[in-house]
């Protein structure tokens, strides 16, 4: 069936219509999305905006992961990555040395940024986040550090008795450029209050104010949302359409990250894992919905990588990085690998029928010499 017939058969032909004309599409028509049981005519309208901002390219960088601490006072339902007490079996913090020993010993790596993400330690002092940043800079003063969510920007301000402001300032000084989009899980205080109640945790307006301070103190930063477990449609387009609200004002975010549920060794493990059908959807719809935010990203790690190579086509334009080290999915069951060198990635990127390009955080393109 040729698109028109088969948008005209799928009740979206207003949808394309405003796409066309450039108009914002609706809560409502973000819900429609969803709801469509033609998921090929959603993803050819996703990807035609996709095609529009980036065309046929995809993608990625040279990255590593480093989750410095997985002690945290905090309970989050769908976490299987928190060990609540130093002590606890599988509790870990690395020293500093531990930390940067991670990056010296890739030193023959052209890694362009290193991503930081950790549970909300209860016992160490300030200095170890400045000097764990510092000690990046000093062995490699050109690597980008991408470090800390929201939520432990706000964990840092209430348990060391600053401001918001003060905390991302004194980072910044130490050498922090960008922060990642980890945190969001879903803004709707509904599904925030059964999976992520814990006083520890920030809300959704702190969150995003702590992102809007971010992008007035002039970093980039993403916008993550983990989908798949008890959130409705309209819980979803509403996350989506706060982190348009947001961009809107700013302009600071780089890329929304749709995150996939993954159900073991977490007490949610009840509930199934996202389907991939459901995946490419979520991909998809936010490309629709967050028309005003560059990028879109298929983290591979958590949709895997198959599924991943084809949200490429339904929407995504990025696929992350080589990443090396990962516990927070692979504790909660991801049977991805923890680590894919460049040469694996562009090949993935390139058999989806894409062309790779491999990018630094700002996403600024990276020409080896
Ligand atoms: S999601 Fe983050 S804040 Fe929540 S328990 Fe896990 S590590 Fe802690």
């Amino acid at each position: 069936m040729p698109p028109l017939a088969r948008l005209r058969a799928a009740g979206l032909t207003d949808i394309a219509d405003k796409l066309d004309a450039g108009v914002r599409l609706s809560m409502a028509d973000g819900v429609r999305l969803f709801e469509c049981p033609d998921l090929l005519v959603v993803g050819y309208l996703a990807n035609r905006e996709r095609e529009k901002r980036h065309g046929p390219r995809a993608f990625y960088n040279y990255n590593i992961r480093l989750e410095a601490t997985n002690v945290c006072v905090a309970s989050c339902l769908f976490c299987a990555f928190a060990r609540l007490q130093p002590g606890d079996p599988g509790a870990y913090t690395l020293s500093l040395e531990q930390a940067w020993d991670k990056l010296r010993q890739r030193a023959h790596q052209p890694l362009t940024e290193v991503h930081i993400v950790n549970g909300l330690h209860p016992d160490l002092p300030w200095s170890y986040y400045t000097e764990l940043l510092r000690g990046f800079k000093r062995i490699r003063p050109d690597i980008h550090l991408k470090c800390f969510t929201a939520v432990e920007i706000a964990f840092f301000a209430d348990f060391y008795q600053k401001t918001d402001e003060q905390v991302l300032r004194e980072l910044m000084d130490a050498g922090l450029d960008s922060l990642p989009g980890g945190g969001a899980e879903i803004f709707a205080d509904r599904v925030r209050k059964k999976i992520a109640n814990d006083p520890y945790k920030c809300d959704a307006d702190r969150y995003l104010s702590i992102h809007r301070l971010a992008h007035r103190l002039g970093m980039r930063t993403n916008v993550t949302m983990l989908y798949g477990h008890i959130e409705t449609f309209e819980e979803r387009v509403d996350h989506m359409l706060r982190a348009r609200g947001l961009q809107d004002e700013t302009g600071g975010f780089q890329a929304f990250i749709p995150l996939a549920f993954h159900p073991d060794n977490n007490p949610m493990r009840k509930l199934p894992a996202p389907s991939a059908a459901d995946t490419l959807r979520v991909h998809a719809v936010a490309r629709l919905m967050c028309d005003n935010i560059d990028h879109i990203k298929a983290f591979w790690i958590a949709t895997g990588v198959e599924v991943a190579q084809t949200c490429l086509w339904f929407g995504a334009d990025d696929l992350d990085g080589t990443v090396q080290e990962e516990k927070i999915y692979h504790m909660a069951g991801s049977p991805t690998p923890t680590s894919m060198t460049t040469r694996e990635i562009e090949r993935l990127i390139t058999a989806a029928g894409r062309q790779p390009i491999e990018r630094d955080t700002l996403y600024n393109v990276v020409a080896h010499v």
